[in-house]
């Protein structure tokens, strides 16, 4: 059987919010909330979850993917500014955020200049953490420098509120989400089938939800959503066909009104198999190391790993597309890059050109933004790599 969307057969989580994330994890820090745990908002991938669930602490990532509270944060903000910022920042002007507004304090990170100016215009609203994200990490110095801001943000998180954390602690919630990210690469394996067994929407669910909950929270999850997976496969129920053109979608976040892109692919005939994104699979790719005595420099080590294009230079985003390309075996590579983001715009050319002359395959480069407005330019761009192929 093959299917492209939700109906006619039992949707992955089932819990009458499939294609629904934010609303289901809205209804989980809610619920953290009462227990009386405090909530602080995050905006990135650097964001070290595992020391502030170490802390009993709930990080809940903010809203930044509707194209609707633009207008408004243009009034303030440069037009030309990526649409991820603005959006942020709107949804905060506002008022419409509800992570924001469940938020007793907010963690920031330095990564691209505008994001960096646009925490500073938010920063008296509510307590705000700016962590200084080093963007060499290939220096010796990088890990070190990156351990002491985590150690500060303990020291923000322990003064703002009444809560302590350990090594002890560190160490338990690290464990506990390397198993976490072991199950979810197991999840992310069922794209790689072909057809995949498991759609965007279901791993965007999936992982929308892992993200601020502990390894201990969905571990039990995971492991139901792999066997209900397997029967998947058993059964023959998979997306798309089998000559649907595979894309591996690498770059920006993809969220919200972003997911347009994802529904392009989608009714051209292709298939979109685990995006190598933030909203995807990045924050699930590396482990922590274990029982090292010193937990914290573990976490630093494993968040530097990550290959954001804010890093230079940024050779690991090479070397981590090259594992995909050949997990996932794509037919076509799409770069989704957010106009006015000019570290992902910029790097976009060395990704081409190592996409073609290392693994001889179509590479389209995507620059948008949230708007519908070119919705229809863009089918007409991946229809034609499509035909091409
Ligand atoms: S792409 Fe980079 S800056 Fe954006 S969320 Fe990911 S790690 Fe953070
Ligand atoms: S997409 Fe690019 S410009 Fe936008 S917030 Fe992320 S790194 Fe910054």
């Amino acid at each position: 059987m093959s299917i492209q969307s939700f109906s006619g057969f039992e949707p992955l989580m089932n819990d009458g919010l499939d294609g629904m994330a934010p609303k289901r994890v809205l209804k989980y820090v809610e619920s953290r909330k009462k227990e009386n745990h405090p909530v602080v908002g995050i905006y990135c991938g650097y964001a070290p979850v595992e020391l502030i669930q170490s802390m009993g602490i709930v990080p809940a990532v903010l809203c930044s993917f509707s194209h609707s509270p633009i207008e408004s944060a243009e009034t303030v903000l440069p037009a030309n500014l990526c649409p991820l910022i603005k959006s942020s920042y709107g949804f905060i002007m506002e008022g419409a955020c509800p992570f924001y507004a469940l938020s007793d304090a907010v963690i920031a990170e330095t990564t691209c200049d505008g994001k960096k100016k646009m925490f500073e215009m938010i920063a008296d609203i509510k307590p705000t953490f700016v962590m200084d994200l080093p963007q060499m990490p290939d220096e010796i110095s990088a890990s070190l420098n990156w351990k002491n801001m985590i150690l500060n943000l303990q020291a923000f998180l322990e003064k703002n509120f009444d809560h302590t954390t350990n090594n002890e602690k560190i160490e338990h919630a690290i464990q506990w989400a390397n198993k976490k990210n072991r199950l979810m690469q197991k999840i992310f394996d069922y794209a790689s089938l072909t057809p995949p067994a498991i759609s965007w929407k279901e791993i965007y669910d999936v992982g929308f939800l892992a993200l601020p909950s502990t390894g201990e929270e969905m571990v039990p999850l995971l492991e139901k959503l792999i066997k209900k997976l397997d029967n998947r496969v058993k059964e023959g129920v998979y997306f798309g066909k089998p000559d649907s053109p595979r894309v591996l979608v690498t770059g920006c976040p993809i969220g919200g009104d972003a997911t347009k892109i994802f529904n392009v692919i989608e009714e051209a005939g292709g298939v979109v198999l685990a995006p190598d994104s933030c909203t995807g699979m990045k924050s699930f790719m590396e482990l922590f190391d274990e029982n090292t005595g010193d937990p914290v420099d573990a976490i630093a080590r494993r968040y530097l790993k990550i290959p954001c294009a804010c890093m230079t230079p940024n050779n690991k985003r090479l070397n981590d597309l090259s594992l995909l390309i050949d997990r996932f075996k794509p037919d076509v590579v799409i770069d989704f890059v957010l106009q006015a983001c000019h570290a992902y715009n910029v790097e976009s050319y060395k990704v081409g050109q190592f996409v073609s002359e290392k693994h001889h395959l179509p590479f389209l480069k995507i620059e948008t933004d949230y708007s519908s407005g070119d919705i229809g330019q863009l089918k007409t761009r991946v229809e034609a790599l499509f035909e091409s192929l």
